[in-house]
């Protein structure tokens, strides 16, 4: 049989088996609604604040600051609708007061994008800061960016391509001089860096538990005491009347227990052990002929902290010039080693990535990166896998590749010249 490795931690992540536990008589004989009032239901409100608390305590917070979501892309799209957007009373869209202003980066998950860009569309107006060649975004572009009708700053905490940490203190800072909200996309942070509400000083944060070892399908937004937030879905009072819907007990218990083993991670120097896996990856990959680390240019040895910026210990982002990414990830499954490109595939035409390119990138290049994303669950021996198969893998593809062979014909002729 093939043997399996998978490198794609930052698309999603293996439940680990004490997650896998304390879920599983979510499922069976603790069923019961955590709004009703009998027994069945008091067992699972109790498991639910429960977790609550160690959401809370993963990130600094009060359980009371943390709203369960379906994941993610809700806990982002509460963020943002319910600080800067209002549901029109006529129409039922979602539009913002026209004179509001929103600050972003242009390398945003998706989630916060394209909430951003709704609300645009309907007369709100939102700066986009850039990043550097690294992938980092400057704090003073976004003092600069600031208006008076400035209501909300989105910057991300880590990025889910790069793994580039952002500088969310000093734009925390930047908020609270200011007076706006601060919204900080934590779900590539938390579980691999220390995450502290009141260090990075933001009233809003996202998390997603389906990315630290929890289950798909569930997140929480932590929201700071006092922050005025718009419920965006209508119904019940769950959630303090910030989220109806009846809560998916399993789903909050399992980001309960992730959350809490992320947590003891850090004593046990967990982010440390993955740092040098990562690491040993990235320093042997990087003997590779053309290519590099997509970020700053750094010796490998100092990947950690590239440029005076830290990188989540997980990650790391790789150009192979001449090869088509899609291509090696294709042929690396088929060797048993799971990666993945940079690239979303939007209406049946790869895109280059969105990340890359705000790096300034050429979309060549960007469409020749692979992401490579370690977990709690991967090994020394699964470095050593992926190492024994990616040189080869790429090897093969620049062998086919015309893209590879004007690249080294015209770096020869520039030898011959010079
Ligand atoms: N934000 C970031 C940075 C992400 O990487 C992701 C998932 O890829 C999301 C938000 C969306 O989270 P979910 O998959 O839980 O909706």
């Amino acid at each position: 049989m093939t043997r399996r490795v998978y490198l794609d931690n930052n698309a999603t992540t293996p439940v680990l088996p004490e997650v896998l536990e304390a879920m599983r008589p979510y499922f069976g004989e603790r069923f019961g609604n955590a709004s009703s009032i009998h027994s069945h239901g008091q067992q699972t409100r109790a498991a639910v604040e429960r977790a609550r608390e160690s959401v809370a305590a993963l990130i600094g917070a009060r359980p009371s600051e943390i709203v369960f979501t379906s994941g993610g892309t809700e806990a982002d799209n509460l963020a943002v609708f319910g600080v800067a957007g209002h549901r029109s009373p006529v129409t039922g869209h979602r539009e913002s007061v026209p004179a509001d202003h929103i600050i972003t980066s242009t390398i945003e998950h998706h989630a916060v994008l394209n909430a951003c860009r709704h609300l645009e569309a309907n007369g709100c107006t939102v700066t986009y800061v850039p990043v550097d060649g690294s992938g980092v975004v400057d704090p003073d572009d976004v003092r600069r960016a600031l208006q008076p009708s400035t209501k909300l700053i989105s910057i991300m905490m880590a990025n889910n391509e790069t793994g580039m940490v952002q500088p969310v203190r000093e734009i925390g800072e930047i908020a609270r001089e200011a007076d706006v909200y601060f919204h900080t996309d934590a779900v590539q942070a938390a579980g691999k860096i220390p995450v502290r509400v009141d260090e990075i000083g933001c009233d809003l944060l996202t998390l997603s538990a389906h990315k630290l070892h929890g289950p798909q399908g569930v997140g929480a937004l932590y929201v700071r005491k006092g922050t005025a937030l718009s419920a965006q879905m209508y119904g019940g009072r769950h959630e303090r009347s910030r989220r109806a819907g009846t809560e998916n007990v399993p789903g909050i218990v399992g980001l309960g227990r992730a959350a809490e083993v992320a947590l003891a991670g850090f004593g046990r120097g967990d982010d440390l052990k993955m740092a040098e896996l990562r690491d040993r990856l990235e320093t042997k990959l990087l003997g590779i002929e053309a290519c590099g680390v997509n970020g700053a240019d750094t010796h490998p040895s100092q990947s950690t902290r590239r440029m005076g910026h830290p990188r989540v210990p997980n990650t790391t982002n790789i150009y192979f010039d001449g090869i088509d990414g899609e291509a090696l990830v294709i042929a690396l499954d088929l060797k048993g080693l799971a990666v993945s490109t940079g690239a979303a595939c939007s209406s049946g035409a790869i895109e280059p990535s969105h990340v890359l390119m705000a790096m300034g990138m050429g979309a060549e290049r960007a469409r020749a990166s692979i992401r490579f994303s370690l977990g709690k669950m991967n090994s020394a021996e699964d470095v050593e896998f992926a190492l024994s198969v990616v040189p080869e893998a790429v090897e093969r593809l620049r062998e086919l590749s015309p893209v590879w062979k004007k690249l080294r014909d015209s770096s020869l002729e520039l030898r011959a010249t010079t």
